[in-house]
């Protein structure tokens, strides 16, 4: 089982290896594939100039991923005056034992050894993955509000990528030996099952509202309250035991429509 990771927002020792690189080395030809999107409202770089033997998948596979999801994203996730970053960047890295990807402000990282073991899998989805990131963009809180809670922010970017992008995958079912010890706030994929369950069950523009809340800093933990008329933890409880009688003779606990794509639109975020 495979999580993305993503160092939000900034890992130091990222940084600190980034700076480490070396500096009497030939610099390699530099490989990009430059387009734009919305009719050059956005632009894009993918870098491959330190593994090639990526570029072609890059262009043929993973460009129409971002063409498709990066604006797709922009619009699942709105807000009031905001504007998605106009640059996004992705390139492609070594970094040994490090993270399949990670994401500062509007530059995702690939790690190219993790990225090669994994094109006919899970690459394209981690992708998008760290595409939420970039559009979740949370800055500080504002005077009130409470730092957006790790496992939020990555339920959100998993929630859209198993179940908006590639439902099909299946890639949050819960073993059904499992699903009496899932926790809501486990992160990732669990968290995402847990806010699909929110979406089906309660309002299906759930996340969209809590995003728009955490981009304003205006997190709490009582806004989960407000939005649906349960605390995280009442709500927890309640999915837990939904997801136990649900659970079927493939051994997979809770019959959430996995199939089924939400049709998010724009709300008003005020
Ligand atoms: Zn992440």
């Amino acid at each position: 089982m495979i999580a993305t990771k993503s160092f939000y927002p900034i890992l130091a020792g990222a940084c600190l290896r980034a700076l480490a690189c070396c500096v009497d080395a030939q610099p390699p030809a530099s490989i990009t594939d430059a387009f734009t999107l919305e009719h050059g409202k956005y632009q894009v770089v993918v870098d491959t100039t330190q593994a090639p033997e990526l570029t072609d998948w890059a262009r043929t596979e993973l460009r129409p991923v971002i063409e498709k999801w990066y604006p797709q994203i922009v619009a699942l996730l709105p807000g009031t005056s905001f504007e998605a970053p106009r640059r996004l960047t992705v390139i492609f890295q070594n970094d040994p034992g490090g993270p399949p990807a990670y994401t500062m402000r509007d530059r995702i990282s690939c790690n190219i050894d993790w990225f090669k073991h994994n094109l006919r899998g899970e690459a394209r989805g981690a992708v998008v993955h760290e595409i939420v990131h970039v559009v979740q963009h949370y800055g500080e809180p504002r005077p009130g509000g409470e730092p957006v809670p790790g496992w939020v922010v990555e339920g959100i970017a998993d929630y859209i990528r198993w179940f908006l992008y590639e439902p099909q995958s299946h890639g949050t079912d819960i073993p059904k030996p499992a699903a009496s010890r899932v926790h809501f706030d486990d992160s990732y994929r669990t968290t995402a099952n847990f806010l699909d369950w929110i979406c089906t069950t309660r309002d299906r523009e759930f996340v969209a509202r809590l995003n728009a809340i955490c981009r304003e800093g205006r997190y709490q933990e009582s806004v989960w309250k407000t939005l649906t008329g349960k605390t995280a933890p009442e709500l927890g409880a309640e999915w837990r035991t939904c997801n136990e009688p649900r659970g079927d003779a493939s051994g997979v606990a809770g019959g959430f429509p996995h199939h089924q794509f939400h049709r998010m639109t724009v709300v008003s975020t005020a």
